[in-house]
């Protein structure tokens, strides 16, 4: 069966199932700015949790970093960003809009949507100018030359700039690798398809600081753990590959990038970067801020580092996910919409049901079952409305598993188990609950959508 989903059904799940809303929406909206609610949050942390598990929680080589939003302006002109960090930018002067010179392809004329611009004859664009996506603003109370910040379009800078205290401090040689999670910003012209490209996103970053000879080995070795990591997490291999950037394409500091890309509904996109950024970042850090960043071996051997970056947006791994896990099929002559998320990355793992909602004795067992599940794991507790409504509720917004206390529970202590995929059900002792959830969590996932 063809693939049932469409970024439109991501959008309006998303929003009716409470995951994103669009930002200040009572105010008219902030067109690309979006809000998370309950079960969105339930799912950032997740991914969150589990780049952190295999980023740093399961190594011995790297640590994490949490630095600052607004950095000395310094580092931005030392990172190359004040000078480089810049689209071509083209106006139209009939139809008022702008478009990034280098995505013409992708955008849509202002009078004839169906023309890309530059393609009707009232076309009149102007010559492309460049145009700095970094946020400034003011720092302290007076506006003067002086003053300027930026807020930081990359994780990645506040990391170089902390080598030395990592290397000193935690006291670290290469090959390590240091690890942050946190906003970034960037003025993007041309933002949309949801939460692909937005102005404010969360990026989780590593940068890994090896010896210049084996830069090539490790930037191999990530781009593998990096795809091993989608893979796991079960986004589908027939949606997943690899693409290794030409030297034109690459960024200033890039001695080689490969782009871990997914086949979204707008088609193939960057999901993922990994790049071999040489010893570009410490090498300018050093100069202007007259700083030795380098690593000093006990023999004497001294050398400035290259640095390998896996770095990745929460938002891009989410659509995926979302992409990756709506699906739609007719069971028993009703159509239902689930989300096939990997147990661990679904806002909810497990429902406790009880099968009538007006019953106290269900309802005063399903509460005490919930109550002790709520203490390890992210669970639900419903008890209104018919429970085949309940079923597709917790299907929609991807619980993998629903517990249903019924009438043979109050009999025997066994309760039924609902698997969101296969429909299935068994029966289990509620006492055996804990146990049964910790082991369905660890067991391998694969989707069962086709490919
Ligand atoms: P693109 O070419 O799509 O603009 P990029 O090459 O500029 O992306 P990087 O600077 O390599 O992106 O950023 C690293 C990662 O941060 C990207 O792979 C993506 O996951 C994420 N990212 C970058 N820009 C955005 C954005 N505007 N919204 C959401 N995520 C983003």
């Amino acid at each position: 069966m063809a693939d049932a989903v469409t970024m439109d059904k991501i959008v309006s799940l998303s929003r009716r199932r409470g995951f994103v809303f669009p930002s200040s929406e009572i105010y008219g909206g902030m067109g690309s700015t979006f809000d998370y609610g309950h079960y969105g949050v339930l799912m950032k942390n997740n991914i969150r949790e589990r780049w952190f598990e295999a980023m740093v929680r399961n190594r011995d080589d790297i640590v994490a970093i949490d630095s600052a939003i607004i950095l000395h302006p310094k580092v931005w002109e030392a990172s190359g960003h004040v000078a480089g960090f810049t689209d071509p930018l083209i106006d139209c002067r009939t139809c008022k809009l702008r478009f990034r010179a280098d995505k013409l392809e992708d955008s849509q004329c202002g009078l004839k949507p169906s023309k890309h611009p530059g393609e009707t004859p009232e076309c009149d664009l102007t010559e492309p100018r460049r145009f700095n996506l970094m946020f400034e603003t003011t720092v302290g109370a007076l506006q003067e030359e002086g003053s300027r910040a930026y807020l930081r379009p990359e994780t990645a800078q506040g990391i170089f700039i902390n080598f030395k205290n990592v290397l000193q401090i935690a006291r670290r040689k290469p090959p390590f690798g240091i690890a942050q999670i946190g906003k970034s910003f960037r003025n993007e012209i041309t933002p949309g398809n949801f939460l692909f490209r937005v102005r404010e996103f969360e990026q989780m970053e590593m940068e890994f600081f090896v010896p210049p000879d084996e830069a090539e080995k490790w930037y191999r070795y990530w781009i593998d753990e990096r795809l091993n990591w989608y893979r796991r997490y079960g986004l589908r291999d027939s949606k997943l590959r690899v693409r290794e950037h030409g030297p034109e394409e690459r960024s200033h500091y890039s001695q080689g990038t490969s782009d871990i890309e997914y086949e979204y509904p707008i088609g193939w996109g960057e999901l993922e970067g990994i790049a071999n950024r040489g010893d570009f970042d410490l090498t300018q850090h050093a100069e202007y801020s007259t700083t030795k960043l380098e690593y000093v071996g006990q023999d004497g051997e001294r050398y400035v580092p290259y640095v390998i970056e896996p770095a990745v947006s929460i938002e891009r791994i989410m659509v995926a996910l979302l992409v990756d896990a709506y699906d739609e099929e007719v069971v028993g002559e009703r159509e239902r919409t689930v989300l096939r998320l990997h147990p661990k990355m679904a806002p909810v793992t497990a429902a406790i049901l009880p099968l009538i909602g007006k019953s106290d004795d269900m309802v005063a067992k399903a509460r005490s079952l919930y109550e002790d599940l709520r203490r390890r794991h992210s669970v639900e507790y419903d008890d209104s409305g018919a429970i085949g409504r309940r079923y597709r509720r917790q299907d929609e917004i991807g619980t993998p598993w629903a517990f249903t206390v019924d009438e043979q529970t109050l009999a025997d202590d066994t309760v039924t188990v609902r698997d969101r995929d296969s429909l299935a059900q068994e029966r289990i002792p509620i006492a055996g609950v804990g146990e049964w959830l910790e082991g369905a969590l660890e067991r391998d996932w694969k989707s069962p959508k086709a490919n």
